[in-house]
């Protein structure tokens, strides 16, 4: 009887699409957990940090006070509801996070 071939060398392990260091922007809290804190923190108060506007669920972003990459922290704590749209707070303050704010 004939040896049977192996897929062995055919399904090796693909190499990881991870970066081996992540940055600390990516390490934010995501799936499940995020949407669960979502619902916490508009719940204790549905309004935008920034403007005051009363937002929907689907009208906002959860943001991070201390943005991730300027060293804040991933907890309910260092959140905030700040609206969104095209020229909503949310993308204001991610500019500004990001060094990147807008002349007059
Ligand atoms: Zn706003």
């Amino acid at each position: 009887m004939p040896k049977l071939r192996t897929l062995g060398s055919r399904v090796a392990m693909a190499p990881s699409r991870q970066p081996a260091t992540q940055r600390t922007a990516d390490r934010r809290t995501t799936g499940r957990a995020l949407q669960e804190r979502r619902l916490r923190i508009w719940s204790r108060d549905p309004h935008c940090a920034a403007c005051g506007r009363l937002v929907a669920m689907h009208e906002f972003e959860l943001d991070h006070v201390v943005a991730l990459t300027n060293g804040g922290a991933d907890v309910d704590d260092n959140c905030q509801v700040l609206c969104i749209g095209l020229d909503g707070c949310h993308h204001r303050k991610t500019q500004a996070d990001l060094g990147r704010a807008r002349g007059p």
